[in-house]
């Protein structure tokens, strides 16, 4: 009925942590928007409702971005439609009872997609169950560049793609310039709309409030060659002429317990925080002064919106590689593999070269795109209601009016 509360599915998968803070993204994006009006339900659906291989995912991912050859085999490999639609169809039908019933269960009136892999399954489910004049569905692209072709699935209702290029090759493999659009990547509104000062945000982290700092991570699952860089900043941050340090460390292990542990069991001549998975990004980023990171596209699109100047150390291959040149490219950051450069880099910026901080720092905001979960790039829609200014809505108001004109 009219006064039901509306449901919108985002279906997610804890590979990494880039889904999910897009999931997270545009849950808060439609509670800002919409309040209690629509009901925000954030799922893993393989997880739950189907057997191995689908709800082994977070683990199979693990598994193979550790053993990188593994997964540019499997990126590349999987990369002809042919071969993802007869392996995604075997699977669809033996688990197809499963994730129907995980749909259903829902009973979702907007279905998003933040994964590579959940396009085929729920529409061919919605296909059997006659429901696709009924339940819109979209996608929205979470990898910035050379994004796997299984993102791209003719059958949705929109895809929304996070640049140009992107669109470009949804365009190639056979969507519709209706079915297009291009947003930024959608971003946690903590970040957009924050004000934040780093004086207070040092004291409340309880950080040193004057020496420079330097955020060290390896996306959601702490990946890359963090235990090393973090070693080699260690001594190149210490000032041995002048017996201090030139700067302070904090580490984000994410869901990395061992890393964590062994991180936490070293002696430090300078200061160090190390943690697990923080839930407060934006707090963390706005502390600090650059920020050294694998190539993800989510912790690279929040250290622009902060200003980080970035030193990619690592990408995963396939997805993330891309990556790389559209923040060296652009001035923004640098990339090198080794840790004793890295930690060489850090240094100088903190010394002798303030100025390519300051500098690689503006270029970083430069890029930035805070607003990418709200503001849509390229026209308005006559229908639009939005209160905001000029002709900026959030993506969450265009999935609305999908649906609302699909139905009516
Ligand atoms: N992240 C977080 N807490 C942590 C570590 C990471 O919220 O402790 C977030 C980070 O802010 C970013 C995402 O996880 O939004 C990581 O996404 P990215 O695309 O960089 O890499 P992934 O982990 O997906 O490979």
């Amino acid at each position: 009925g009219a006064t039901r509360t509306k449901k919108v599915l985002i279906l997610m998968s804890d590979t990494g942590g880039g889904h999910r803070a897009s999931a997270e993204a545009i849950r808060e994006a439609f509670k800002l928007e919409y309040g209690d009006e629509y009901n925000i339900i954030v799922k893993d659906v393989w997880k739950e409702y189907t057997g191995w291989p689908l709800n082994d995912m977070e683990r199979q991912y693990k598994f193979m971005v550790k053993h990188v050859q593994l997964w540019k085999v499997a990126f590349h490999s999987t990369s002809p439609r042919w071969i993802h639609n007869c392996y995604l169809a075997a699977i669809a039908a033996y688990y197809a009872k499963e994730v129907e019933a995980g749909l259903m269960e829902y009973r979702p009136d907007i279905i998003i997609s933040v994964h590579p892999l959940m396009q085929h399954i729920p529409l061919w489910v919605l296909k059997w169950q006659g429901l696709q004049k009924k339940v819109i569905f979209v996608t929205v692209i979470t990898d910035l560049n050379s994004c796997h072709p299984t993102w791209f699935h003719p059958g949705v209702n929109r895809c929304y793609c996070p640049s140009k290029e992107v669109a470009k090759r949804a365009a190639l493999d056979g969507l519709e310039d209706s079915q297009i659009r291009v947003f930024g990547l959608p971003i946690r509104p903590s970040f957009a709309l924050a004000i934040l000062s780093k004086d207070e945000l040092r004291e409340e982290l309880e950080l040193d409030p004057d020496l420079p700092a330097v955020l060290l991570m390896g996306g959601g699952e702490g990946m890359g060659p963090v235990k090393k860089t973090a070693l080699a900043l260690g001594e190149s941050l210490y000032d041995k002429e002048l017996g201090k340090p030139l700067g302070q460390l904090i580490i984000i292990c994410g869901r990395n317990k061992v890393l964590k542990s062994t991180l936490e069991s070293h002696e430090w001549a300078i200061p160090v925080k190390v943690r697990g998975f923080e839930t407060q990004m934006e707090k963390w980023m706005g502390a600090c002064d650059c920020i050294i990171t694998k190539a993800g596209p989510g912790t690279i699109a929040e250290a622009l919106i902060r200003g980080l100047p970035i030193i990619l150390n690592d990408y995963i291959p396939g997805q993330e590689k891309g990556n790389v040149p559209y923040v060296v490219d652009n001035g923004a950051g640098v990339f090198t593999r080794s840790p004793k450069e890295t930690a060489r880099i850090v240094k100088e910026w903190f010394s002798t070269r303030t100025d390519e901080l300051k500098r690689m720092s503006e270029n970083a905001l430069k890029l930035a795109q805070p607003e990418a979960v709200f503001q849509h790039r390229e026209g308005h829609p006559r229908t639009c209601t939005s209160t905001r200014s000029s002709c900026e809505y959030p993506l969450c108001i265009d999935i609305i009016f999908l649906k609302l004109n699909m139905i009516d």
